[in-house]
């Protein structure tokens, strides 16, 4: 894989914030409100995509919304027990 580009990170608008909002499903309106001012938005959703996130809101989208936009589907691990 190509090194992702993150040089975009220190004018994320959600930099000084609690991160755990955006990880939160009863809290992503309030995430995304925070992305909705954000000048770094496009850049951060192109890295979710690009790491294939699995969860939380980056560039005011949810893991879901991600998903169905772009069909990237969330890997799924799994244990087995013997
Ligand atoms: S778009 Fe949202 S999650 Fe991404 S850097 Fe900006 S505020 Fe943070």
């Amino acid at each position: 894989m190509d090194e992702l580009d993150q040089s975009w990170f220190p004018m994320a608008a959600c930099r000084d914030t609690d991160v755990t909002i955006f990880f939160r499903d009863s809290t992503s309106d309030e995430a995304k409100a925070i992305c909705a001012e954000c000048a770094v938005e496009e850049e951060c959703l192109n890295y979710a995509v690009d790491t294939v996130s699995q969860l939380g809101v980056f560039g005011r989208m949810d893991a879901k919304e991600r998903e169905k936009e772009f069909g990237v589907h969330p890997i799924r691990v799994r244990f087995v027990v013997n």
